[in-house]
Parts: structure tokens; sequence; C-alpha cells
């Protein structure tokens, strides 16, 4: 049987962030991954001539953030980050920027003035309670709106909400939009410091890599050290016997000092045989996924021509649009554009429906990409392993077998995506070195 010091199971962007950062710590590593490609949801591949991503993506704090740390410290080939630009939102059939700063919030007159004003006072409340100390995991959205909102307030309220967690406001913790880091690091007025405590992911620096999404992973691929650290993908671990220390793939069996596991954390009570402790297994069976419908479009035509990407919230379902190939050309063929569509989905959804309305929706919203439609394809995938709705739980990157540890965006709460892979990356390498395991 193979013996490895460590044993990383999945190659998406967390293991594989993983391996690279343990490689280069000196230590031996094999990472496994199912399929026969690297990357998970963090990928990029062809369609009739257009490189689409798994969903379009745009990575928060690069300029600070965890993963400029990871970067800093492992990589050698850095990815070309694009300024995303601005997030347009369209309600009423009316486009503004959206209002990032108190400035902007005031004039940001899509919405009616009465229930800015409202608003506000709201912010003053959620601060006051924020500074306080008050749990706001355990608060909803919804719980600081009253009556008497306008429908496009409360429109605007709740797709803000599913693009933060997934759900609508009610399901929402006010604390996913709460920035403690940011709140103490601003030093502008009173006013602005409050308003940009709900300012949360937008605020901060925000990119898109050059050559798509999967340019992060070839540059952790080509910064990880081959002697190592061996990747094999095309093979499946079906099994992990922690009392032994070995696993079970799809081709073999292996014996590890570290395990670090970084699919769903809710697979692991059947990867173990149900032999974990019940109170942990019962933990993991209440994380929650959400699933999201990309639809990408290559189109005849530019036709999306602003200086960022926008965030429909006239439309049903609410679509973020992001039209790829403004950052990079090289993504679509000559003189045709790249542009995906997210959408959050229903809770029961029936996948056949929701790609058609979705595609309606689109055309709806503007008739003149269906007459330039050169190219239609459609995703169905998990952006998060844990989503961040009241009472939701997110495993640990420890686990109460001390041989095996978790990473992933399924064990950290901090941000969202990539970032907050990156930060649970982060954990688990301060984790392990106060275990003295590396
Ligand atoms: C539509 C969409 C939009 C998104 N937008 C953004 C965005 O704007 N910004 C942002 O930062 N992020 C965004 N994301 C999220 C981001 O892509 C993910 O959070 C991140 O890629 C998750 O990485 P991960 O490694 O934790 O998980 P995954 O990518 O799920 O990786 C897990 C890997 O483990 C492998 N695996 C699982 N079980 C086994 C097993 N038993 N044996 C071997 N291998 C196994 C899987 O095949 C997979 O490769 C988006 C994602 C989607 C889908």
């Amino acid at each position: 049987m193979e013996e490895k010091d460590f044993i990383v199971v999945g190659g998406g962007v967390s293991g594989l962030l993983s391996a690279l950062a343990l490689g280069k710590e000196g230590r031996d590593v094999l990472l496994l991954e199912k399929e026969d490609y690297l990357g998970g949801v963090c990928r990029s591949y062809k369609v009739d001539g257009y490189q689409v991503d798994t969903g379009p993506h745009m990575i928060t704090r690069v300029a600070q953030g965890p993963l400029k740390y990871l970067i800093d410290n492992y990589f050698d080939i850095i990815p070309n980050f694009m300024p995303h630009g601005r997030y347009y939102v369209v309600l009423n059939n009316r486009v503004k920027p959206f209002p990032w700063n108190m400035r902007d919030w005031v004039s940001f007159d899509l919405l009616p003035q009465t229930d800015r004003i409202y608003l506000m006072k709201t912010l003053f409340s959620i601060s006051y309670l924020f500074n306080k100390g008050e749990d706001l995991s355990k608060k909803s959205v919804a719980d600081f709106i009253g009556n008497g909102l306008s429908e496009p307030t409360i429109r605007f309220l709740n797709c803000m909400s599913y693009f933060m967690t997934g759900s609508p406001m009610d399901k929402t913790p006010v604390e996913r939009f709460v920035d403690a880091e940011h709140y103490k690091s601003q030093s502008r007025g009173m006013l602005d410091k409050i308003y940009n405590i709900l300012m949360k992911e937008g605020a901060q620096d925000q990119v898109y890599p050059k050559g798509g999404i999967q340019s992060i992973i070839t540059s952790i691929k080509a910064s990880i050290p081959e002697k190592k650290v061996e990747i094999r993908t095309g093979e499946k671990v079906v099994g992990i016997n922690h009392a032994e220390k070995t696993i079970e793939s799809s081709s073999g069996e292996y014996r590890y000092n570290t395990l670090i596991y970084s699919g769903f954390a809710s697979d692991l009570p059947k990867l173990t045989e149900n032999k974990l402790p019940k109170n942990y297994m019962e933990s993991l069976s209440r994380l929650y996924k959400i699933n999201a419908l990309t639809i990408w479009l290559g189109l005849d035509e530019k036709i999306f021509n602003r200086d960022g990407s926008e965030i429909w919230v006239d439309s049903n379902s609410y679509t973020w649009a992001v039209p790829v190939s403004n950052y990079d050309p090289n993504l679509s063929p000559r003189g045709k554009q790249l542009v995906g569509f997210a959408f959050s989905l229903p809770q029961g959804f029936n996948e056949k429906k929701e790609k058609k309305r979705s595609l309606e929706t689109i055309y709806e919203m503007n008739p003149r990409i269906e007459r330039n439609v050169d190219m239609i394809h459609h995703q169905m995938l998990i952006p998060e392993k844990a989503v961040w709705t009241i009472d939701t739980l997110f495993a640990n990157v420890k686990t109460p077998i001390d041989s095996i540890y978790l990473v992933g965006t399924d064990t950290e709460r901090r941000s969202m995506g990539i970032t907050r892979a990156s930060y649970s990356v982060n954990t688990l390498l301060s984790t392990l070195k106060k275990d003295e395991r590396l």
C-alpha cells in the first residue's frame, strides 16, 4: 500500500491551494480528483469557439484579502487580474450604478426617497446593535424592514439578499452584510461608516482573471512543486478508514498521516461508513447547498457596453449579467461578445422549466439579445457548498478525528466563493501548524 504524508481529496480551488501550500512547505502530498479535470466549479472550457467559465465569477479582496496572502507566499505565476468596473442596477426600466457610498445612496433615485430615508434609519439601528455586540446572525434582513416600503424597494432588497446568500431576505442574516473589518478600517465620516457596514463585498476591490477563471487554476498548477505534489485525476475516493488511516479510491488503497478532504463535508459520513461521532454527523447533515443556473450567450454584436456587470432587479428571477469578453476579447470569436447570466433558483425547481423561463427572461429584458444569439450554453452548478442563511451551519476545518481536516467553502463563513475558499485554506494551514502537523 502506498504511503503519503498528506493526502488531499478533491482538486477544486480549495484542494489545489492546500496542495500547493503544503508542497511549498516541503511536505509530500498526493491529491486525488474524481473528475478527469481539475478546478471543480472554478474552471473554463470551450463551447463553439467561446471559452465559458463555470458560472460568471468576480473575485473580491484581491488587493489585501486571503487569496493575496496565498499568492504572495506560494505562487510562482500570478494571474493577470482585470478590474471589474461598476455594478449597474436595472430597476423599473432604468439603470444606475450600485450606490456603494453615502453620496450615491442619496441620489439613488431608482428607489423612492421616503424608502431611502427609512433604510438609512434602519442602518442606524443595525449599527447600534452591531456596536453593542448583538448576534446579528440570527436576525434576518426582513426583521429590520417594516411594512410600507414600495414594491421596487422590496425587490431590490430581496435581489441583494439572493446574491449575497442565495436566499430571500427573510432567510438572509443581516450579519452577512456586515463587515466588521471594513467598518473599522474606514476613516471617513460617521454616516459613511454606518453605510459601509452594509456594503460588505462590493466596496472591496473586485477583479476578473484575464484568460478566464481557469487561469487561477493554471497559475496554481504551474506553481505546484512537482517533486513534492503528485496529482491524480479520474480517481474517486470511495472510502475512508480513519482508525487505520487508510483510504480506498477507484484505483487503489493508500495510507496517510494527515487527510485533507475538500469535497462536500456532508458526504463525509457516507465515506467513513458512518463511523464518526453521532452529533458530528448530525451537524454535517444540516449543511445547506444551493443550485445556480448560468446561461452563457455568444452574441453576434457587442450589446453590453458598460464598464462592469449588470444586476437585473426587474427580471424574474433576478439576474446577474457579466460580459466577460469585455475583460478579455480572446474569450469569444473576433467581433462577438460572450455574456454569462447567473440566476438563483427557487426551492424545488424544475430544471427544464427554469432553463426555458430564464432564457425567455433574458430575451424579454432585451429583445436585441435574441436577434443576435450565436451560441447558447446552460450550466447547473453548486456555487457554495454551504450557503449562509439563518440557522445554517458551517463545518469546521478541524474534525473530531485528529488525522482528518476539512477545507472548502462549507468550512468557512467569511466572504464568499474563491475568497471564502482562500480563507478556509489559510485557516487549514494555521490549524495544521498549531497541531504540529506542519
Ligand atoms: C454560478 C457560479 C457563480 C460563482 N460566482 C463566483 C464569484 O463571482 N466569485 C467567487 O469568488 N466565486 C464564485 N463562485 C464560487 C466558486 O467557484 C467556488 O466557491 C469555489 O470554486 C469552490 O471551490 P472548492 O474547492 O471549495 O469546491 P469545488 O470546486 O466543489 O471542489 C471540490 C472538488 O472535490 C472533488 N471531489 C469531491 N468528492 C471527491 C471524492 N470522493 N474523490 C475525489 N474528488 C472528489 C470534486 O470533483 C471537485 O473537483 C461561483 C460558482 C458558481 C457555480
